[in-house]
């Protein structure tokens, strides 16, 4: 491209994206649009943070102007707002696409939920000021946005302008326009003149921006001097004493992009071998994409206050709710992102950083179990995929797990409380998984444990059959599904004495039993008598050594088994349809052979799932039906 073709001035259309972005924008019902500010700031630090990195492969960048800043200055009689920076800068090219496109994937993510709903403009457009929507958030204030930019190591200056309708133009400008950096011009829309104001910049600036690690100054009106208004001293790098509460949400905010309040802050220094700051939050509320696979974790590495990369998976994926920064006064600055990442110093960071979260969590737990619960009530999905993803710190982790159990109605147990609470002869830690809590509470395989007064863990998310089967045990105890080969409950006895007495099953249904094996054939690999029953008549159960119930058919749903193994009838020998079934007499056999699948379906329908043939299952229940209506018919 010529100099003359380059220096003309070009308009050109927003990337369709963009385009419906600030559609969205233009109609926003989101009454906060003092966001855009808080956005303007965090990019014109950005920049001022790319260019102290850069500048340490190429020092010459800085020239003669080494101290990074940030520039606010207002115009009330012309309704102009300019942040301005001495950071980086952009090209011409890097303007067409920084600015003409959309980069983050955050704000992609939010536009197809906005297309995925038909009305389009409902809520979703509130949710703009929460989603931190970027450079673009400024047209919610401005009429039209001039961006000037001079981009370090180069000699030449560009002016990006546009209304925000569709297209926007870049022009050359004369090279000494800017020295460096960038100027973003914002002319005010007139139901936003009060950003001119200098006690609302202030305010503002306070609110969301006070801890940015650049300096902040503001020029109240044109020709005025330049005033500090935030110090631009990293805030991880203060004393504690000199912290509030305050300020740590404030920061929190700022860089996790959340609004709500951090339930745990874990600021501290390690000295000695290794030096480094780490200042980590955890969020008071979920993410929306907490669950998606690709999320990854957003722990800021600095290297002796220079910004490095937030790739650099600092934390294992089971914190990636966590949010914050490490900074290092060790690693060096001039070697290249990658091969940071392999640095055997990083490791130890990043073993360090983990352990001490753990061992914050643990401090929480002991000393403020209420604010502890409610990160466990937050969180504990994904903090349980530590206990199979993280051997090492795997006893760490169970000990830090909180369970809904048949003991505890609506409170959370530990694992000490259960163990604690063992009763005599009982080796094993039991549980029951499914994927409804409700469900699990009133599963017959249970009752054999509430008449013993056996405590079992109720586990509901699909990760709990992961860890569970991954073979390990608490404080010497093995994890033992209820739903899994036989009970051996025999050795403990009873809490209601009197059951305890009519234990051995009447030689009658030892033949029912047998009867329905027959009758049952391929569909069951066994009906046996069962310990675990006290109030229902039939349930079912898994071999002993083979997956559990629950986790059974998670394999089988993702396909990853190839047959799903056969349950195990239990039948309860004392119960009263059980023991009139066995004495039946011999002419009713044909009502004895619908009984026989009726109870097997009956037992697939306390486990949540389908009789085994639906048809014939309605033609037997059908049938029994009517011999109630004329008994003896
Ligand atoms: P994000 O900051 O998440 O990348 P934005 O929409 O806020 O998204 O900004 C888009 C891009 O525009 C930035 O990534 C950056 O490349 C460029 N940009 C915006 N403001 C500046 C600035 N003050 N200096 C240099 N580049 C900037
Ligand atoms: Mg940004």
């Amino acid at each position: 491209m010529t100099m003359t073709e380059e220096s003309r001035s070009e308009s050109r259309p927003f990337e369709a994206d963009v385009a419906k972005l600030l559609q969205l924008m233009v109609h926003s019902v989101y009454s906060d649009k003092s966001v855009f500010l808080r956005e303007l700031i965090a990019n014109a630090a950005d920049a001022c943070e790319r260019l102290r990195y850069e500048a340490i492969a190429s020092p010459s960048l800085l020239a003669d102007d080494l101290k990074p800043r940030i520039t606010l200055g207002v115009d009330a009689e012309n309704k102009r707002l300019t942040i301005e920076d001495n950071g980086i800068g952009m090209s011409r090219e890097e303007m067409v696409e920084a600015l003409g496109t959309i980069a983050r994937s955050g704000t992609k993510a939010f536009l197809d939920r906005v297309a995925a709903d038909a009305a389009g403009l409902g809520e979703e457009s509130a949710l703009i000021g929460r989603f931190g929507v970027g450079f673009y958030s400024a047209f919610m204030v401005a009429e039209r946005v001039d961006v000037l930019s001079h981009r370090a190591g180069t000699d030449a200056s560009w002016l990006w302008s546009s209304d925000g309708q569709g297209t926007f133009s870049v022009t050359a400008v004369p090279a000494e326009t800017m020295r460096r950096g960038t100027r973003v011009i914002l002319h005010l829309l007139d139901d936003a003149k009060s950003y001119t104001e200098r006690s609302t910049i202030e305010r503002l600036v306070k609110a969301h921006s006070g801890h940015v690690p650049v300096p902040i100054f503001l020029v109240e009106k044109p020709g005025a001097e330049a005033v500090e208004i935030s110090d631009g001293a990293a805030l991880w790098a203060k004393p504690k004493a000199e912290i509030t509460q305050g300020d740590y949400t404030d920061f929190y905010r700022s860089i996790a992009g959340q609004f709500d309040e951090p339930v745990l802050t874990v600021h501290f220094r390690a000295e000695g071998r290794q030096d480094y700051t780490t200042l980590f939050f955890v969020p008071g509320s979920r993410p929306f994409d907490l669950f998606d696979p690709d999320r990854k974790g957003r722990i800021k590495l600095y290297v002796k206050r220079v910004f490095i990369t937030d790739a650099a998976d600092i934390l294992p994926r089971y914190l990636r709710f966590v949010r914050g920064l490490v900074d290092s006064a060790d690693l060096p600055l001039n070697v290249s992102r990658e091969k940071i990442q392999e640095s055997p110093l990083l490791a130890a960071i990043r073993k360090g950083a983990t352990n001490r979260v753990i061992s914050e969590l643990e401090r929480l737990s002991e000393k403020e179990p209420v604010a502890y619960t409610r990160i466990w009530e937050t969180f504990g999905p994904v903090l349980k995929e530590g206990i199979y993803e993280d051997f090492e710190r795997r006893d760490a982790l169970l000990a830090l797990a909180r369970f809904k159990t048949t003991a505890s109605a609506e409170a959370w147990r530990s694992l000490k409380d259960y163990v604690a609470a063992l009763k005599t002869k009982q080796t094993a830690i039991y549980y029951l998984a499914g994927d409804d809590i409700e469900r699990l509470k009133s599963s017959p395989q249970l009752e054999g444990f509430r008449a013993r007064g056996i405590e079992v863990l109720l586990l509901p998310d699909p990760v709990d059959s992961f860890w569970v089967m991954s073979g390990g045990s608490f404080e010497g105890k093995p994890f033992k599904s209820v739903t899994q080969g036989a009970a051996d409950l025999a050795l403990i006895p009873p809490l209601d004495a009197q059951a305890a007495e009519q234990s051995e099953a009447a030689p009658a249904v030892k033949i029912f039993v047998a009867f329905l094996k027959s009758m049952l054939g391929g569909a069951v690999a066994d009906v046996r008598v069962s310990d675990r029953l006290t109030d229902s008549a039939v349930c079912l159960v898994a071999a002993d050594g083979g997956p559990d119930r629950a986790l059974e058919k998670i394999l089988a749903s993702a396909g990853r088994l190839p047959s799903a193994a056969k349950p195990i009838l239990e039948v309860n020998p004392r119960h009263e349809l059980i023991v009139a079934l066995a004495t039946l007499g011999d002419g009713e056999r044909a009502f004895r052979e619908d009984a026989a699948h009726l109870l097997f379906d009956e037992a697939r329908l306390l486990d949540g799932e389908q009789p085994a043939d639906t048809r014939a299952f309605s033609d037997r229940l059908a049938r029994v039906l009517k011999r109630g209506l004329r008994p003896g018919a």
